[in-house]
């Protein structure tokens, strides 16, 4: 038997995934134009400058152009309040040619994000963050999925990582990741554990999952001994990090890559599972970037797909 630490966890691409997924989207929308003269809509709006938000929203137009979804991106100025957004809310929930309607969050801090996520109309709410919505995902009978929990299905399913029966820890309780992820490892029969920060010795919690999910918001947490050997891990986060030495000791062999982004842009991405030590005790991981980010752009197309066909009883 070929010992542990000479084996490196294989990587669960996200680009071979979310391509697929693209494809398949791509194909449906040019259905619905050739069969039913129907042109899937997305508006984009997003408020403020935040130059992470804005490199979301342009990845997320750039998928529609991809797929043939039209789009069309609302900007607001930092100062917008909750009345003005609440109107263009309103502006894009009665046309008709809008399908799904997507409010890049965070926004500014005057705005109530509440108040803007239940003015979405439900029908049009691609991201699922609608309570409407986020009920009927918690009876299993989802009508919308947020696009992260539903591309780490699809990934769990395209690779053929058996969910019904194996013991799955969701590392997070957020309405965007953790929650909804949850719900939905529960109704394909996994055995799930919620982690949060009042757990009580985590790694003894996460140890005992088959497929551990982590969407904390800080970089590396996951560390070798929080893995179970062999499990499969989905790496939800996305940090930035500036320090080369901690990138020299947290990259492995990919160090030297990551060393250079960080001396050309500034920073390099890391997720919340410790990449070296993962790769020594997993037997697959999702890498940080080009995992989880990438299918949750490809869900949002999906969604508005699913968006167009169900406002029209397509
Ligand atoms: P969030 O709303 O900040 O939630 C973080 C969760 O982690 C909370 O439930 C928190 O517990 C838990 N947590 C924090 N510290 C912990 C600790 N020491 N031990 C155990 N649990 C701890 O974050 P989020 O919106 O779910 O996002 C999580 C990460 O995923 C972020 O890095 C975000 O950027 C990334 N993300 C990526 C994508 C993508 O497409 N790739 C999409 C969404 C989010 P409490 O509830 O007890 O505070």
């Amino acid at each position: 038997m070929v010992a542990r630490e000479l084996q490196r966890a294989e990587m669960l691409d996200g680009r071979v995934v979310a391509d697929e997924i693209k494809r398949e989207v791509a194909a449906e929308v040019r259905r619905l134009k050739d069969e039913h003269g129907v042109a899937p809509r997305l508006a984009a709006v997003l408020v403020g400058d935040d130059p992470a938000s804005a490199v979301y929203v342009r990845n997320k137009v750039r998928a529609c152009v991809e797929v043939g979804i039209a789009s069309e991106q609302i900007a607001l100025s930092a100062s917008t309040l909750t009345e003005d957004l609440l109107a263009v809310v309103n502006d894009l929930n009665r046309n008709d040619d809008v399908d799904g309607i997507l409010v890049q969050l965070p926004l500014p801090k005057q705005i109530d994000d509440a108040a803007i996520i239940e003015s979405i109309d439900p029908a049009k709410d691609v991201d699922a963050f609608h309570p409407t919505n986020v009920g009927l995902l918690a009876m299993g009978r989802p009508r919308f999925v947020p696009c992260t929990p539903a591309g780490i299905i699809e990934l769990l399913n395209r690779n053929q990582i058996e969910i019904a029966g194996a013991n799955a820890c969701v590392v997070g309780r957020s309405q965007i990741v953790g929650r909804p992820v949850a719900s939905l490892l529960l109704q394909r029969h996994a055995t799930v554990t919620i982690c949060h920060s009042r757990t009580r010795d985590l790694p003894s919690v996460t140890r005992q999952a088959d497929i551990l999910i982590a969407a904390i918001g800080r970089p590396a947490f996951i560390r070798g001994e929080f893995i179970k050997p062999g499990a499969t891990v989905i790496d939800v986060g996305v940090n930035q990090l500036s320090d080369a030495s901690e990138a020299a000791a947290l990259f492995g062999a990919e160090a030297e890559r990551r060393i250079e982004a960080i001396r050309k842009r500034g920073y390099t991405l890391i997720g919340d599972v410790h990449p070296a030590e993962a790769d020594s005790v997993a037997g697959s991981r999702t890498p940080v970037p080009g995992g989880v980010g990438l299918l949750t752009v490809a869900m949002l197309m999906k969604n508005t797909l699913q968006a167009a066909r169900l406002r029209r009883r397509l």
